[in-house]
Order: C-alpha cells, then sequence, then structure tokens
C-alpha cells in the first residue's frame, strides 16, 4: 500500500529517535548544542533577558521542543542560574519529547524537568520556550507538477508513487516539486496562539530559506553521511528544509508579532557567541580549539552561519528580543 510522504517520514522519525542515541560525533549527526556549551549558554541568557522584558513574573513556563541529549536545556539554565537567578527560580522547565530513549537521556541532564509528548501539554501561562532543530524533524507532504496537473508523492517500496491530490496551489512549471509542512505550520500557530494569549515568546532555530522556495529538500543522513530518505525508514535522521516565511504567516494569522528570520550567525554573534567562546578558551586552554572551532561552524556562512536561521513568535506588546533588536514588521 503506498504511504503519503507525511505519514512515511513521520513513522521513520518515531522510530529512529525511538533509538535514542544518533547524536553526537559517534553518531548520525550533530547539532548545535553538542558542538558547543556556549550555544545553549547565549539561549539562556536570551531567555532571562526576554523573562525581564516580560516584567518578570515570578512564575514562567520555561519550555523546549524535541530537547534530544537535553544538553541546550541543561547549558541554559547554568548560565541563566550564574546570571539570573531570579528568573532560574522563576522557570518551571516543560520538555515536549516522545521517545523514551531521548527522554531517559533528557531526565540525567535536567532532573527538575516535566515531560510532555505534545505540544499542546506544556501548560498555559507566561511562557518562554526554545526548539533547536524541531521543526525539521516533523513531517512534509510533497506535491509535483506532471502534465499540467499536481499529483502527490507517496512511497511504496523504497520509491515515490505519484497519486491525486486534493492539493491545488496554482499552476507552476512541469515537475516542480513543491513541499508542504503542515504539522510545522500548526505548531507555529499554536505557539503564536500561546505567546499571543498570555505573555510569551518562542525562539525557533532551524535550517531552510528566509522566503518560500519550490523543490525537494527531503534529506537522509547516517553516520554523518547522505543515505537514501525512502530506504530502510527509521535507520537515518529523516529532515526537510523549514519554510520560514510560512511559520511566520502562520503565527501572524493567531496574532503574534514575529521578529525574523535572522541568519543564525549573526543572531548568535549578537548574543555574545564569540566573546563568551573566547572567554571560556582563555579560561580552559585545553578546550580552546574545540571552542573556537564551534563558533566558527556556528556563524559562518559556508557552514551553519546562513542556511541555519533563527524566527521568534511574542506577544505583541513585548519589545523587539536580544538578537532582532533592528528588526522592523513590514
Ligand atoms: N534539539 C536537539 C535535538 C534535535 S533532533 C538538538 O539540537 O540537539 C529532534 C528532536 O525532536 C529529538 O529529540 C526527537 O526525539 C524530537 N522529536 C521529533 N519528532 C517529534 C515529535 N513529533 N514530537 C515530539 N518530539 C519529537
Amino acid at each position: 500500500m503506498p504511504e503519503r510522504l507525511d505519514a512515511f517520514v513521520a513513522r521513520a522519525a518515531a522510530a529512529y529517535y525511538a533509538r535514542g542515541g544518533a547524536f553526537g560525533r559517534a553518531g548520525d549527526f550533530t547539532t548545535a548544542p553538542e558542538m558547543t556549551q556556549v550555544f545553549g549558554e547565549c539561549l539562556g541568557l536570551w531567555a532571562a533577558v526576554t523573562w525581564q522584558a516580560m516584567g518578570a513574573p515570578p512564575r514562567v513556563v520555561l519550555a523546549e521542543l524535541g530537547p534530544g541529549r537535553g544538553t541546550l536545556m541543561a547549558d541554559a539554565l547554568r548560565a541563566a542560574r550564574e546570571a539570573m537567578p531570579g528568573f532560574a527560580a522563576a522557570a518551571e522547565v516543560h520538555l515536549v519529547e516522545t521517545s523514551p530513549a531521548l527522554r531517559a537521556s533528557q531526565r540525567a541532564r535536567v532532573p527538575e524537568a516535566v515531560w510532555h509528548a505534545r505540544v499542546e501539554g506544556v501548560p498555559d501561562g507566561p511562557l518562554i520556550l526554545l526548539a533547536n532543530e524541531f521543526l525539521d524533524a516533523l513531517p512534509v507532504r510533497q506535491i509535483v507538477r506532471r502534465g499540467g496537473l499536481w499529483r502527490e508523492r507517496f512511497v511504496e517500496d523504497g520509491r515515490f508513487v505519484e497519486l491525486p491530490t486534493d492539493l491545488d496551489p496554482g499552476a507552476a512549471p512541469e515537475d516542480e516539486v513543491r513541499e508542504i509542512g503542515e504539522a510545522r505550520e500548526a505548531v507555529a500557530a499554536l505557539l503564536a496562539r500561546r505567546v499571543a494569549a498570555r505573555v510569551g515568546a518562542a525562539l525557533l532555530l532551524d535550517y531552510g530559506p528566509a522566503e518560500t522556495a519550490p523543490g525537494d529538500t527531503l534529506q537522509a543522513v547516517r553516520a554523518h553521511a547522505p543515505a537514501d530518505p525512502l530506504a530502510e525508514p527509521g535507520s537515518a535522521d529523516l529532515t526537510a528544509h523549514v519554510d520560514f516565511a510560512a511559520l511566520a504567516r502562520a503565527a501572524r494569522a493567531e496574532g503574534a508579532a514575529v521578529f525574523g528570520p535572522l541568519p543564525q550567525g549573526l543572531f548568535l554573534a549578537r548574543l555574545g557567541l564569540h566573546a563568551r567562546s573566547a572567554a571560556l578558551a582563555r579560561a580552559v586552554p585545553g578546550r580552546a580549539a574545540t571552542l573556537m572551532s564551534a563558533a566558527h561552524r556556528l556563524t559562518a556562512p559556508e557552514g551553519m552561519g546562513r542556511l541555519f536561521k533563527a524566527l521568534c513568535l511574542c506577544h505583541p506588546a513585548l519589545p523587539a528580543p536580544p538578537g532582532f533588536e533592528d528588526w522592523f514588521e513590514d
């Protein structure tokens, strides 16, 4: 039976993350928090300053979507405790994770957290939310233009089959592929409703273009090398570019203010990634080379500095969050 691409990706992702141990140099791929502790520390300070701008509520939900090994949140909390103890005391940590194996890793690093299987489970109230490389793991649908009509991609026996579809975004060149991230836009809309209803900010970091672009971006990575996305579901990390323009549209429709997308390199440089990395390198010379090369890779345009983006969904009355100060909404 042909399986629609988004269902295939959801099934493959669930199987893949259930195994748990895919992160880091020994695994399939490396994410920013696994490269340097300074990444999570910068986001912790971002969260602390954002909490102040919210009027320093005595209780705030500090949530993360898809926390992986829990490294980002552990680094963020450590930096926040040091720089702004009032924020650390007000923060109630909530993690959204489906994989039991990854929940166990997260519990080892952030024992005080409360876990949820779905974003909807995060409690109401003042909210600061972080998500790094979460949305790229959520499924996409793909449609392709054939003979002047749209067909939708399904997967059968490890290859694509094209079937009739209910989606019709209008005319396009023959053979053009479009990706539709309904699950991603639904998360953006839900977060936008949450931050607009109470007070809050959601910071989404991921990879993809600032403007909606056609093309098939589905990719599988196994042991740091490209793999066939349709073969052996669950054996490789399966992701696709995040359409930031689509997320921004979905969030604005729910009444949130939207800042960005900014290139990750610019955003992290503004949060002080380089200065903090250099200070830590001076204090711990044995780790200097690793710290400086991670900072470079995260910010360099040819590394993760340009393709990765930062997008922030905010309550409309909040000032521009750290890093987005020169952003004007059009
Ligand atoms: N943020 C981490 C991990 C990124 S990998 C880092 O930067 O290192 C994606 C994460 O999202 C994993 O923790 C995975 O288990 C989780 N995840 C993927 N799909 C999910 C879903 N539908 N619901 C909840 N968590 C999900």
